[in-house]
């Protein structure tokens, strides 16, 4: 009896409830705490493999214009100009395919979209002239929708780039024509959004095939997405 009441008190007892109570309300704390940075990590993985694919996309379009005379490629991106139609074909992706070897290189796993009937490749887009008459800085063809085999677009030589290493060849997610979708996969952020002033971010490929993380507002991007060809 002597010995037991020499014990510390906290070997005596048990925990109490408020003390178990205190003890599950830190875990609980903790756990929160964990869990943003949990999802966070799960993007930049996500993130990383879509620079991944955006990669092996990057080295089939480099086969295609050595075995083509040095000339891009010509199809429809997944976003096309008349979404009422996607997707059309043949995609990019479908013209490619003898150099990817496979339509998953062209998926983001970000993208919270829905694929589309007969399409489950793809939410890479390119840059196109969204008004040829005025702009003409796309370098990678592009069909036209009424398949009388004219061109929205024609390919361009590689030679046509003065800075390939400047120039966007494919981002992440949808063009500015397509407004009511998302625009860029992994910021979740929409043209209205976006037309706010916040700041957005997408994977690039620039046509010397290196893959970047590009980051911000509209304004900026107007200027990224109409790079002229001579990189200035
Ligand atoms: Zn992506």
């Amino acid at each position: 009896m002597l010995r037991s009441s020499r014990r510390p008190s906290f070997l005596r007892r048990g925990f109490t409830l408020i003390e178990l109570l205190v003890v599950i309300a830190i875990m609980g704390i903790l756990a929160s705490m964990l869990f943003p940075s949990f999802s966070r990590a799960r993007e930049s993985a996500r993130r990383i493999d879509c620079a991944s694919n955006m990669r092996q996309v990057g080295v089939a379009i480099n086969m295609y214009t050595s075995d083509y005379d040095e000339r891009y490629p010509i199809g429809f991106p997944f976003w096309s100009l008349d979404s009422s139609q996607m997707p059309h074909q043949p995609q990019l992706s479908t013209n490619l395919f003898t150099y990817t070897k496979s339509n998953q290189v062209w998926n983001c796993k970000s993208w919270t979209g829905v694929y589309l009937p007969d399409s489950d490749e793809g939410n890479y887009s390119f840059v196109i002239s969204e008004n040829p008459s005025v702009l003409d800085n796309g370098v990678i063809g592009v069909p036209s929708t009424s398949g009388s085999g004219a061109m929205i677009q024609r390919p361009r030589a590689d030679a046509s780039l003065q800075q390939p290493a400047s120039y966007p060849l494919l981002f992440c997610g949808a063009g500015p024509q397509q407004a009511n979708n998302l625009f860029h996969g992994h910021t979740l952020l929409n043209d209205a959004v976006w037309a706010t002033g916040a700041i957005s971010g997408t994977n690039v490929l620039y046509a010397d095939m290196h893959v970047k993380w590009w980051k911000g507002n509209r304004p900026n991007w107007d200027n990224f997405y109409n790079t002229p060809l001579n990189g200035s």
